[in-house]
């Protein structure tokens, strides 16, 4: 049986929620026009005025917003109330330069808890559950986020933070936790540590976990889903639309349901800028419509994805987006060919390897170099020479017939690669490091 947080909200009309849209573009767009600077002047540059605002299809109208713009405004530039209304502040975890601070009043902080809640109850969640919080606490959206929504559905929070993994499994065994919210990676490896202490998947009593905030392969889904014994719904959301909830997965598990009463999501051409249609491949932008204290209009993400409005399963109404395919700053350029490190991912679970990996770029005599180092398992190893290197070779084949370039692949002891805790460093330019010196 569904279950739904809000539920004449997340089931509402596709009529109900454009009137939605359409009452808070209008609000919003004054109360940016109004209280934020930095925005007033781009819209004066653009010669659109609140009153052009008429409906939700009016946004094509306003400028967009990107990182550069939030990196130039930092840090109170696109505040949208005094100060004095603001009660809490977050900040990107910085995984591609200079970090975001982003601020909340207490209804933004509510809004947001409330996304959060919509996704743990679509996972199945209830005050039943016991729900064990090991994304980072601090600045960091992901810990305070879940929390807040494990509080709102009224479960039984633990505030673990990210780290300490012996202790999480203890608590997560002697308090029988029955949710995990954290990194796919963080999954990945309370899995590995749970089952080297000599616990079975069946030996605890967790039954959904809710990982996101990097990504993660549909092959990584289900490997965790595998070593713990419970489903694995993803969770999206940027500091700068709040943080994980904005979207979320539902029992289909086919792409997660954006939270559209508060988040109106376009995509657009990455080059042009245009907006493309339903079903097309590209940047995602995202409107807040009624955050108070950081209200971004079409804010550019980079986060490559698809919408779709096809009928759920769930009965949710709001529109999905698939996975992010990565940032359209996660891409390499390898010898001229674009790399996800997605793709990395899915070759190396398919060929029976575990999801522990570093890929590691770099430039010798004016050609780029890539190296994947890759984690064997403790039965996977062998000490005869032979048998390694004809597995790296064919591990080699198989990327070059996924990524049209050959890597050199390095077989490695179980536990060399640094496990993670948050998100994961996947990928090391040494490339970027030399252009900057
Ligand atoms: P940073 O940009 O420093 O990583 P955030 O912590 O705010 O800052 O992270 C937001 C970004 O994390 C998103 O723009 C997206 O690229 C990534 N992300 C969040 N959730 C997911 C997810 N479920 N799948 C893939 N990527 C995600
Ligand atoms: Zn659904």
């Amino acid at each position: 049986m569904a279950n739904y947080f809000q539920p004449e909200i997340e089931t509402a009309s596709r009529e109900k929620i454009v009137e939605i849209q359409n009452e808070k573009i209008v609000k919003q767009v004054k109360h940016v026009y109004e209280n934020v600077e930095y925005y007033r002047k781009l819209m004066d540059e653009n010669g659109v005025k609140p009153e052009d605002i008429k409906s939700i299809d009016d946004i094509k109208k306003l400028p967009f917003l990107s990182k550069a713009d939030l990196r130039e405004a930092y840090p109170y530039g696109l505040l949208g109330t005094d100060l004095k209304n603001c009660v809490r502040i977050h900040s990107t975890s910085g995984t591609t330069g200079k970090r975001v601070v982003a601020f909340y009043t207490q209804a933004d902080v509510d809004l947001w808890e409330d996304c959060c809640a919509r996704a743990i109850v679509a996972a199945g969640g209830s005050k039943d559950d016991v729900c064990q919080v090991a994304y980072g606490y601090g600045l960091f959206t992901g810990g305070a986020g879940l929390h807040g929504g494990s509080h709102k559905v009224g479960c039984l929070t633990l505030p673990m933070s990210s780290g300490n993994t012996d202790r999480q499994i203890q608590f997560m065994m002697d308090l029988q936790a029955t949710f995990l919210c954290c990194t796919p990676s963080y999954a990945a490896y309370i899995g590995e540590t749970l089952a080297e202490k000599g616990y079975k998947p069946e030996d605890n009593k967790l039954k959904a976990g809710i990982f996101g905030a990097e990504p993660w392969t549909e092959e990584m889904r289900h490997q965790i889903e595998e070593s713990l014994g419970i489903k694995a719904y993803d969770i999206y959301g940027l500091t700068e639309s709040s943080g994980p909830g904005v979207a979320f997965e539902c029992s289909a598990q086919s792409g997660m349901h954006i939270n559209e009463d508060h988040f109106y999501a376009e995509v657009i051409d990455p080059e042009t800028g245009e907006t493309l249609p339903e079903g097309s491949k590209g940047e995602l932008v995202f409107t807040s419509l009624d955050k108070e204290a950081f209200p971004l209009l079409r804010y550019r993400t980079r986060d490559i994805c698809i919408l779709s409005r096809e009928k759920c399963s769930c009965g949710r109404t709001h529109v999905k987006m698939t996975k992010p395919m990565g940032r359209s700053d996660d891409m390499l350029i390898i010898r001229g060919v674009n790399v996800f490190p997605s793709q990395i991912e899915t070759v190396l679970i398919n060929e029976g390897y575990t999801p522990n990996y570093q890929i590691i770029v770099g430039r010798e005599n004016n050609t780029d170099t890539l190296d994947i180092n890759v984690e064997l398992l403790p039965e996977q190893f062998s000490d005869k020479v032979s048998v390694i290197q004809s597995m790296e070779k064919s591990l080699a084949g198989a990327m070059r017939t996924m990524l049209g370039i050959g890597p050199k692949i390095h077989l490695v002891p179980s536990k060399s690669i640094v496990r993670s805790e948050g998100k994961a460093v996947r990928v090391i330019d040494n490339r970027k490091l030399h252009d900057m010196s």
